[in-house]
């Protein structure tokens, strides 16, 4: 039996560091790499967007060029290359669609989308020497891929074989269109538009059409693909996800250790290891003290919350405690943008206690490092969390993470055992203040009183392996378990 590489195209809106708005680009720009390494023969597939640093661009080579039509559009499409990390990246051009200043909020996204969409599969006979197996599509941008294959492609020997996976990262954006566009820019009818799980009350929802016609769906963590299956969490896909139940499951992302190692990080002040977390830590959180205008002092327990500012975090718990949170002995460090309601809270109340706590309300990379590398607790106490990489961070810096248990944090943190000692954060179950605030003090208590078994935490912590490694011969699996894989060629 000839063993043969699987081919796989990963498309992908976002792929660090082509771009990059939030947990996808991270994705995008490791997983390809780590099934490379896991043996697969894989290929990025993107937008050429116009905020591509010129030092890629100018990487680019043109592959092809070709006519993508929507409805009754004729768009340019052209295909341009380039290899980063070893694998090769096709980069869609078209300047219309995608030469502007950021990657989303235009009033015609949902053309701009189903355009890429459709391209993923028209540039298939242009790829020399490329015909993928699998074409591994993420969130709702790349949702009409698997739909359009099954609507256009369904007799067409050149496609036949390729079987489409769809991971969800975020259910929250489905991609939600008026009724009427199904005809005027997907060139489908309404009888297919319903056959194909597109339509959904009086409007097309991209993502279903996805969740109806991919072959499997994953999403980022296992805990996750349980809840979604429920009302709470489906975000009214729950039928699909019950009835497809043996296609769903649920791979937990990882991170970049390359990025996110203390060991190596250039961008905090003192770098450490386990064997030197306690005196260098304590160093480093000295200086962002002073740098942040809190008080000094090396044995105070630190807090951190590193996020997105919406109510998916869970922010509404903190603002309700954060006063009683804060007649603890602590300090707390908010490196955050969003909703302005948690932005002037936040702002607030640091105000009104400089010297304990600072909210930082920007987006700042260099800071999160060196918040990570300071503190001693990082919040994360999300209403729902489909995977969630704060809390690995946290870890790999030998910041315990306090984490409500939903999603992938409950995947990915070992609560602490008092009895066993087990442990590598702290968690809480309901959506509940209050379990947050006793969750926080039982941390801040065993920090003060037991600083042996808290550095035994942090060590086990730092040790966690949470490199893309797994996962990827988690997918790979997936891969060869989709049937179809021998009738490809
Ligand atoms: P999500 O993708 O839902 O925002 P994740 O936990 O998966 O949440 O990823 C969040 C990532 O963004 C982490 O790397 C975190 O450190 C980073 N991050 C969040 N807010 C900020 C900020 N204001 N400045 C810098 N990094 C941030």
């Amino acid at each position: 039996m000839k063993s043969e590489k699987i081919s796989v195209l990963f498309a992908s809106f976002e792929a660090d560091p082509f771009m990059k708005t939030g947990g996808l680009g991270d994705v995008g720009g490791s997983l390809p790499a780590a099934l490379k390494k896991a043996g697969a023969n894989v290929r990025l597939i993107m937008p050429k967007f116009g905020t591509i640093p010129e030092e890629y661009r100018a990487q680019m080579v043109h592959v092809a060029d070709f006519t993508v039509s929507l409805s009754w559009r004729n768009q340019y499409c052209g295909i341009e290359k380039l290899t980063k990390n070893g694998v090769v990246c096709y980069f869609i051009d078209n300047e219309y669609y995608f030469r502007r200043d950021k990657a989303y909020g235009f009033y015609d996204d949902g053309e701009r989308i189903a355009f890429f969409a459709k391209a993923v599969l028209d540039c298939i006979p242009h790829l020399p020497g490329f015909k993928p197996d699998v074409i591994h599509c993420n969130d709702w941008h790349t949702a009409l891929t698997p739909v359009f294959l099954k609507a256009f492609h369904r007799d067409d020997p050149l496609y036949s074989g390729i079987r489409t996976v769809f991971t969800i990262h975020n259910l929250k954006f489905q991609g939600i269109y008026p009724r009427s566009c199904c005809g005027d820019l997907l060139g489908l009818s309404d009888a297919q538009a319903c056959a194909l799980g597109l339509a959904y009350e009086d409007t097309i929802n991209y993502m279903r059409g996805a969740l109806c016609c991919a072959d499997k769906l994953i999403t980022v963590s296992p805990t996750y693909a349980e809840e979604i299956c429920l009302d709470f969490y489906g975000e009214n896909a729950q039928d699909i996800f019950r009835h497809r139940k043996g296609d769903l499951s649920g791979i937990l992302n990882g991170i970049s250790y390359g990025r996110y190692s203390p060991r190596t990080d250039k961008l905090i002040d003192y770098r450490y290891t386990v064997k030197t977390v306690q005196q260098n830590k304590a160093k480093n959180k000295l200086q962002l003290q002073a740098s942040l205008g809190l008080a000094q002092r090396a044995d105070v327990p630190m807090l951190a919350l590193i996020s997105r500012l919406t109510d998916q975090k869970g922010l509404d718990l903190l603002v309700f405690i954060l006063h009683e949170l804060m007649e603890q002995d602590i300090q707390l460090v908010i490196l955050g943008v969003g909703d302005d309601k948690y932005e002037q809270a936040f702002r607030a109340a640091a105000q009104s206690m400089p010297d304990k706590m600072a909210a930082v309300l920007t987006f700042s990379e260099p800071l999160s490092h060196r918040i990570y590398a300071a503190a001693d607790m990082v919040l994360v106490p999300s209403l729902f969390e489909p995977c969630g990489l704060t809390q690995m961070i946290a870890m790999s810096y030998g910041a315990l993470p306090i984490v409500r248990e939903t999603g992938g944090l409950k995947d990915s943190v070992i609560p602490y055992n008092k009895e066993t000692g087990e442990g590598t954060g702290f968690s809480f179950a309901n959506y509940n203040a209050h379990e947050l605030l006793f969750t926080a003090k039982r941390a801040v208590e065993l920090y003060t009183e037991k600083p042996d078994v808290w550095h035994s935490l942090v060590c086990r912590a730092m040790a966690q392996d949470f490199s893309w490694n797994a996962s990827a011969e988690k997918y790979m699996a997936l891969y060869r378990s989709v049937p179809g894989k021998e009738s490809a060629s």
